[in-house]
């Protein structure tokens, strides 16, 4: 049996796929907004989606919103969003640790101000959100104070990442029963004009090699997203589409499992890209190739008000 074709999605096929589904799931950055603007048409098709009985989610690997942050942020450019739809990964990352993990006790937070509230809604303290900078003498640096109460390192986007944060990491995870998470491994933040900035996966990445230990991710594409979703809404996965603008993210976690697959085609990745995972013959890069793609996901709008 042949694997997903990336058709093009448009005519007849539109409604006939949409249809076909229940619940949308959306990635954010690079389909219903770039940066601050929402993509032209996004708003209208979330409104329509809910108004033709579908059930709407939202989700992302950015860690430097709240729930309630990304709601005030979707509001502001013109979407109808709740915020138990929403599903980014400061909550995501905290749901998994109290969840999963079952965390009793601090966590070492390399992250936002976002991260901290997260996971001090689900009942977990933090020690280490904000500035550290390097303080003493190198030869006291692997002597720095240590919180014992921390019995997990979490790494996300820390605009106040720093050598000592690096360094306090690594001293917490010499200790074996520390757990080690990230966000996401992101690797470049796309801006406009074909601009780019350091994501996460950066930051990981830093502090995986000083420790020499490999964090679990929570973000797409490992299939805890779509799993935090599912625990609280019934979401059949065949029945269940992805959008997504990546596809080593999203549509790699549409087809971890099983869900349908849509790349637009508004952010960062392309259709030469999906085409060189299908030609490739590998199992494992044909789940980055999408059942369908559209230029934009205003493309569906037609389909939803005929
Ligand atoms: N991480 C950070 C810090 C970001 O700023 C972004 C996009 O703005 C992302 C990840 C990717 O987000 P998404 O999964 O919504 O594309
Ligand atoms: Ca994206």
């Amino acid at each position: 049996m042949s694997g997903p074709q990336c058709t093009r999605l448009s005519g007849a096929l539109v409604k006939q796929v949409l249809d076909s589904v229940d619940s949308v799931l959306f990635d954010c950055d690079g389909v219903i907004w770039r940066g601050d603007q929402a993509v032209p048409g996004a708003p209208r098709v979330v409104t329509l989606l809910k108004e033709r009985g579908k059930r709407v989610f939202f989700v992302t690997n950015n860690s430097t919103k709240t729930r309630k942050m990304y709601v005030d942020k979707m509001s502001t450019l013109g979407f109808d969003a709740k915020e138990e739809e929403v599903f980014g990964t400061a909550y995501c990352s905290a749901m998994y640790l109290k969840t999963v993990c079952e965390l009793q006790g601090k966590v070492y937070l390399v992250g936002s101000d976002a991260m901290r509230q997260e996971l001090e809604a689900v009942g977990i303290r933090q020690t280490g959100v904000g500035p550290d900078h390097v303080a003493g003498k190198q030869n006291d640096w692997a002597n720095v104070a240590l919180d014992p109460d921390v019995k997990a390192v979490v790494v996300g986007f820390d605009e106040h990442f720093s050598y000592m944060k690096v360094n306090r990491a690594m001293q917490y995870l010499t200790q074996p029963e520390c757990l080690f998470v990230g966000t996401n491994r992101d690797s470049r933040l796309p801006l406009e004009g074909g601009k780019a900035v350091p994501g996460t996966g950066c930051l990981l990445q830093a502090v995986e090699t000083a420790a020499q230990r490999q964090a679990q991710t929570v973000g797409k594409p490992n299939r805890f997203m779509f799993d935090c979703v599912a625990s609280k809404f019934s979401v059949d996965p065949a029945r269940c589409l992805m959008v997504g603008d990546r596809l080593d993210t999203d549509i790699m976690l549409g087809s971890n499992c099983g869900l349908k697959t849509l790349l637009t085609l508004t952010g960062v990745s392309t259709v030469a890209d999906a085409e060189a995972h299908q030609k490739s013959g590998c199992a494992e890069r044909q789940k980055m190739v999408p059942d369908y793609y559209v230029e934009s996901i205003a493309d569906l709008l037609p389909a939803l008000q005929g």
